[in-house]
This record gives C-alpha cells, structure tokens and sequence, in this order.
C-alpha cells in the first residue's frame, strides 16, 4: 500500500506528541521539521520553559476539559510504567484566596479556584484541605496526586520514540505552510502538513492567526528540594504574577514560578521579579530551605517562556491553504503538556478524515 506523506512543522510537546500518535499509524510516512528542537532553549520555543505538570485550567463542560481528561491517563501510564520518559507523581496542593476569584488571572485559572473542579473524578486521591492546612489566608483548597514532566527528559523522549517508528527530524525555518510540502524527507512532496508551530502561528505565512499572544511566565529553577507541588491563586504584589512550584522527575530540580504576563514579549530575565518569585515560593513551602530565606535556595538558572494563549481557545482544525491540506494544532497557553494526548488524538482524527486510505494511494 502507497504511504501518505505528512510533514509536522514544529518540535514542541504539540507538533511531537501529535508526530508519536499518527506514526503509530504505518500508513503514514512522516518528516517533523522545526526551527527549533529538543534540546534547544529560545524564546521562540515554550515547551523547555514549562514545569510541567498537569493542573487543569479548563472549564467544565468544554471540549478542552475534554482534551485534559483525555490526556491523564496518558501520563499516569507514563509516571507508573515508563521513567525513562521523565514523568512522575507528585502530591500536589492548590490553596485559593477568595479575593483572587475576579481578578484578571483568577478568571483564566477559575476551575482551579474552584472548591469542586471538575477533574476531582479523574485525578487520583482528590481531597479538600481543611482549615487548619488552609490557615487564615485561604479560602478554600485542595489535593490530590498528579505529575510533574521534567521537560528536559521528556521532549528528548517523544523526539526517540518517534525515530523508534521512522520519524524523520529536519531542521527547517518556513516562511509559509505552503513551502511544508516541499521538504518531506522522502523528496516527494507532502500530502499533507500538520502546523503546530505555536506563537509562531501568528506570524507563519498562510496562518497569520491574529488571535494568538503570548502570557509571559518567568521562573527560576534550583536545586532546593522539598517533593511537593504548590500553587497559591494569587499573589499580592500584582495582577499578573502568582506563586507555584514543583520538583521535576528525575534529578530535574525545583520550579518556582511565576508570571502570567498577557502580550508582553520581553525574553529578558526581570531581576526583581526573580526575587519576588523566589520570596513567595519559600514563604510558601518553608521546606524547600528549612524556613530559611531566599539566599538558601540554589538556583540553577532563571527562565523565560512565552505560553502561546489564543483568543478564542486552541485551534484544531483542518484548512486547505494554497491548495495544501492542513491540519492545525496550536495555541495551548499554559495548557500544552496536561492536553497534549486529547489534542493530538484530535488532530489525528483530523488527518484520517484528509487522508482516508483512498486519498493516499
Ligand atoms: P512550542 O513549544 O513553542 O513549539 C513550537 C515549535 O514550532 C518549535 O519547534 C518551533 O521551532 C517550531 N516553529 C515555529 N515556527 C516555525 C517556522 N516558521 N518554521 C519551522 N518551525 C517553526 N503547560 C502545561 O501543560 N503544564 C505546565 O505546568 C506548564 N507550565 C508552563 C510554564 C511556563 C513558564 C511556560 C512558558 C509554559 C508552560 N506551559 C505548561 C505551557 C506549555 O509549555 C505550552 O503550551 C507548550 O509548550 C506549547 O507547545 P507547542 O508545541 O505548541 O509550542
């Protein structure tokens, strides 16, 4: 049987997760081509800068809570049967304020505010924090088990089990989709061409998606440990910055967070921010320094990402574009890696429908 031809344009946990599930499929022949790939650190490439871990943000009821539902049992195979991907389970503990509910990050995280989100049936060992755990600042709070990605295992880990099933990598920086087709390893043109280029999305020739910005996040990374992940609704030193952090599997040290900084494309590191994330974070978790100050954590380096948040929600839809088929994946804000299966298994459906084995051949 004729093999069709895809080319997935982007590397990040989008373009790589989605390059695993349609290989998967011996019908296709795949090449990922991407400006930048595992292993690379850039302002241009979110997936390194995350966490990560799965916190759903998605609002019940919605296909994108679908995506997430649909994601976690994905990774909890991965924490329990696959370490060599670098996904493990951590207890987790989510602590709200009632005065963050209208703020303008409160309503972008609002089912985590939530006494009763709706993945309380889906995540292991979903409890609330009584009142004592709370103390007098928070309002509500909960727990439950969930996983942090250490994303320098796990990106490398998608890009070998795609090369375990033939999956070619090319580095390649395009101007427009249509040029997508052209480079597919085979020197065959493409049937077809998959755009998960995230942020880029904007501005990607024959995309130009003008819904798409960035929400800055800021982070320092050390190597403080105190095997627990933590969240706070906000803080009180502005509208756009909150409190997180989580230990990543495998030796990947502790990520302190954090900003959610709406349209700002500002790649350079915030000095004063830095601080201000490494206070809330001890005050926090007094563990991670044995209830001393910030001068006890040992940072390994400060981050910038770019989430690539579209207006409107993540778009996954099929577009014929010049006359070439297109499958979108893009646009997961702070969301990418807790629905990367649901929104992958979604473009691949998408693919089947251009691609039916008639098409192909
Ligand atoms: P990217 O990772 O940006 O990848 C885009 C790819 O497209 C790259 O390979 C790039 O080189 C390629 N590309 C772009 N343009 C072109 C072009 N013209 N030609 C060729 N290649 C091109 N998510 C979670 O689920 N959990 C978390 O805990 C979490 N924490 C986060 C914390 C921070 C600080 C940040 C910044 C993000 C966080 N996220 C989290 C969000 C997550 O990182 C993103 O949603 C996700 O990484 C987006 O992946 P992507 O593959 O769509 O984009």
């Amino acid at each position: 049987m004729a093999h069709a031809r895809i080319v997935v344009v982007g590397a990040g946990v989008a373009g790589l997760t989605t390059a695993l599930l349609l290989a998967k499929e011996s019908r296709y022949q795949i090449t990922v081509a991407a400006k930048h790939m595992p292993g690379d650190y850039d302002i241009e490439y979110a997936s390194p800068w995350a966490g990560a871990n799965y916190w759903p943000i998605s609002e019940a009821g919605t296909e994108a809570a679908e995506w997430d539902e649909t994601t976690w049992p994905e990774l909890e195979d991965l924490a329990r049967h696959h370490p060599e991907a670098g996904v493990h389970f951590q207890e987790t503990a989510i602590y709200n304020r009632t005065k963050d509910v209208d703020s303008k990050l409160g309503r972008y995280l609002a089912e985590k505010l939530k006494a009763e989100p709706w993945y309380k049936d889906v995540v292991p060992n979903f409890r609330q924090l009584s009142r004592e755990q709370l103390g007098t600042q928070y309002s509500n709070g909960h727990a439950f088990t969930s996983v942090c990605i250490n994303t320098a295992i796990y990106l490398p880990w998608l890009a070998s089990q795609c090369l375990l099933k033939g999956v070619v990598f090319k580095r390649a920086n395009l101007k427009h989709v249509r040029d997508a087709p052209g480079i597919h390893h085979t020197g065959q043109k493409a049937d077809l061409v998959v755009n998960c280029t995230g942020l880029s999305s904007l501005k990607l020739g024959g995309v130009e998606d003008q819904n798409m910005m960035p929400i800055r996040g800021q982070t320092v990374l050390v190597r403080n440990e105190a095997n627990i992940m933590c969240s706070s609704s906000g803080t009180d030193d502005g509208e756009e910055e909150v409190c997180y952090l989580m230990q990543r599997a495998a030796g990947g040290g502790t990520l302190l967070g954090g900003s959610y900084q709406r349209g700002n494309w500002d790649s350079q590191l915030d000095p004063n921010l830095a601080i201000r994330i490494m206070k809330r974070a001890v005050e926090l978790c007094p563990a991670l320094t044995d209830g001393k100050g910030i001068e006890h954590l040992d940072i390994i380096r400060h981050g910038v990402g770019l989430r690539p948040y579209r207006q409107g929600g993540t778009r996954i839809e099929k577009e014929r574009i010049d006359g070439v088929w297109t499958v979108h994946n893009y646009g997961h804000g702070g969301f990418g890696y807790q629905a990367s299966y649901g929104c992958a298994k979604k473009a691949v459906k998408l693919v089947g429908e251009v691609l039916t084995p008639r098409s192909s051949l």
